[in-house]
């Protein structure tokens, strides 16, 4: 019979797979973590490109599990860029000692479950086979750079990047003429950067985006220890909070339909001064259920883009209009539409002007031959099921993941399927993950599973499972939350839009973070209620309706 080499496999090595890590360890379990890049990271291992940053302030962004840790770090940006949170998650696996136990450059290529011996057989792209009582996923939900099938790519002369791979060696685009494909956040933050550095830029826009201003700047001393001072307090409204984040200026409490024109410009205005992403989402109860509500607050944004622009067929280009906004992912810039007064700096409306190939000397549109010698992409992810569906996962009765997501990722809390008992996905499709700061939403998972686990191993227990009918539940429930809200009327990487093909499926909960812990926590508190724990069943929660707009006092009480 097969035996455990470990007792868990992690699989990804960034703020998941680090803590996942530290969390076993603690519980004293063995465990392997496999990452396909040479360091830890995950995305700032990878998205080195030109004006990369968080888009959650650096505070908040960042582990909460150990105060020594969050006292010690000390942030220098309000929102730090990628080299600085790679430097702190290589600080993190310095400072646990984590590093002995991940093997680098290795890529998990299939994981497949041996009913009769109950492990995971783990195989890697180097030849290695392992296996292990539990299997964990912290491949992360935006691993897999979408490279677009744009006919011709491959006979461009020049260079071209991904945004999601970019070389850590870097690019030189002094004296270049550069094409940016994309203009969703990672467009937004690296085109203002790189028209500073190239000769000439010319940016392919399919959709323009909403983006509110960062006011990136220093994070000053006293400024750091006044939130040092307070971190725990912070922690707990982050843990409570909609999306993850405890600061900012809160939603108000009158609809936005009913508040009076120049109160709401002066509420926006103050929000504008304050920036970033806390101050725009959910301004007011009703923008993330109607359109008409969410439009109040795109006009003003729009009014600050034709503010901004002084072409004014340039800044109309420049205003979104295609969906409601907050519908799709909310970007924060710096300087992104000033860039577009620049000389050097040009815009192709592909809606316009479709782009028909890419040609050896540059990017030809319907319209004409734009010349270039370097192309970057920026165009998104894959995102939440398009790196487990790289892994050949196979649960029960050899049955694979992918066919069992063919039509859209189904799972119990985002974090289990059924059918594939001891497989955990740290923010999987179902949980809040990307609608939330990932930070908490990673924590939360890592613990309530370490939590799983010590329960198992208390009970003697070797296998757990979600039932079918508390995955269903859940699937009716998370469909339920999202359908009334403007997110349905977007197309999204969140429904899955962006990929040629996938299921259109609103992927992430957006019941929020708060309500998730809450039912997260009362699933373990009723003895994991809609698992099966060694084919034990207990049924899932009646109604998870009643968790929705759960407080930490009703939580409590
Ligand atoms: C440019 C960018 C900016 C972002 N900014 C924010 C932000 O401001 N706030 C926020 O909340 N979130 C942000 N995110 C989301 C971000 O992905 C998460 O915050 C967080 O870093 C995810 O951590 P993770 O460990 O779960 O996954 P990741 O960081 O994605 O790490 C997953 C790791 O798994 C590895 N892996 C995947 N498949 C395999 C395999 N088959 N074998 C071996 N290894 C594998 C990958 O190499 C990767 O290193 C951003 C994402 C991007 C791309």
């Amino acid at each position: 019979m097969a035996k455990a080499d470990y007792d868990a496999i992690v699989v990804g090595a960034g703020f998941t797979g680090l803590y996942m890590l530290y969390k076993l360890r603690e519980l004293g379990l063995s465990a392997r973590v496999i990452e396909a890049g040479s360091d830890v990271g995950g995305t700032w291992y990878w998205n080195r490109y030109p004006g990369a940053r968080c888009d959650i302030e650096s505070m908040e962004y960042s582990y909460s599990f150990s105060p020594e840790l969050e006292q010690e770090w000390e942030w220098t940006e309000r929102y730090a860029s990628q080299p600085e949170i790679l430097h702190y998650l290589r600080h993190v696996a310095e400072r646990f000692d984590l590093r002995r136990d991940i093997a680098f450059d290795t890529r998990v290529t299939a994981a497949c479950w041996d009913e009769g011996a109950a492990l995971w057989a783990v195989e890697m792209d180097r030849g290695e086979r392992l296996a292990a009582h539990y299997c964990i996923m912290g491949t992360g939900c935006l691993s897999s750079p979408n490279r677009p099938d744009i006919s011709g790519l491959g006979d461009f002369a020049g260079e071209t990047y991904l945004t999601g791979l970019w070389p850590h060696e870097g690019v030189d685009f002094a004296g270049k003429r550069v094409a940016v494909i994309g203009t969703g956040s990672s467009g937004i933050q690296s085109i203002p950067v790189i028209a500073r550095e190239a000769d000439h830029v010319t940016v392919f826009q399919r959709t323009a985006n909403f983006t509110v201003p960062a006011h990136n700047r220093p994070l000053a001393s006293e400024e750091q220890a006044a939130i040092k001072a307070g971190y725990r307090e912070l922690r707990a409204l982050e843990r409570h909070s909609p999306g993850g984040v405890g600061s900012g200026p809160p939603q108000s409490l009158e609809p936005i339909l009913a508040t009076p024109p120049d109160e709401l410009r002066e509420d926006l205005e103050r929000r504008w001064e304050i920036g970033g992403l806390g101050g725009f989402l959910n301004t007011h109860p009703d923008t993330i259920l109607s359109a008409e509500a969410a439009d109040r607050v795109a006009e003003f944004l729009r009014a600050k883009i034709r503010e901004t622009v002084s072409d004014p067929d340039v800044a109309e280009l420049l205003c979104p209009a295609s969906h409601p906004m907050g519908s799709k992912r909310l970007c924060v810039d710096t300087g992104f539409h000033a860039t577009f007064n620049r000389e050097n700096v040009e815009l192709v409306d592909l809606n316009a002007t479709p782009i028909e190939r890419i040609a050896p000397e540059g990017v030809q549109t319907s319209e004409k031959l734009y010349p270039a010698d370097i192309i970057v992409l920026a165009t998104g992810f894959d995102a939440m099921t398009g790196t487990l569906a790289r892994i050949d996962i196979r649960g029960k009765g050899g049955a694979a993941l992918k066919d069992k997501w063919a039509e859209g990722p189904r799972s119990y809390l985002g974090l289990m399927c059924a059918g594939f008992p001891n497989l955990f996905t740290v923010t999987g499709p179902g949980s809040p993950s990307v609608i939330s700061n990932m930070v908490v939403s990673i924590e939360q998972h890592v613990e309530w599973i370490a939590g799983l686990l010590a329960e198992l191993r208390r009970c003697g227990a070797a296998t757990v499972e979600p039932l079918a009918e508390a995955e269903d539940a859940w699937g009716e429930h998370v469909s339920a939350v999202a359908a009334p809200t403007i997110f349905m009327q977007a197309d999204s990487w969140y429904v899955g839009a962006n990929i040629p093909g996938k299921p259109r499926v609103f992927m992430p909960y957006i019941g929020g973070v708060g309500t998730y812990r809450a039912i997260c926590k009362d699933v373990a508190a009723k003895n994991y209620a809609g698992f099966a724990v060694d084919g034990q069943t207990i049924p899932p929660p009646a109604d998870f309706t009643v968790y929705l707009g759960m407080t930490r006092e009703t939580e409590a009480a």
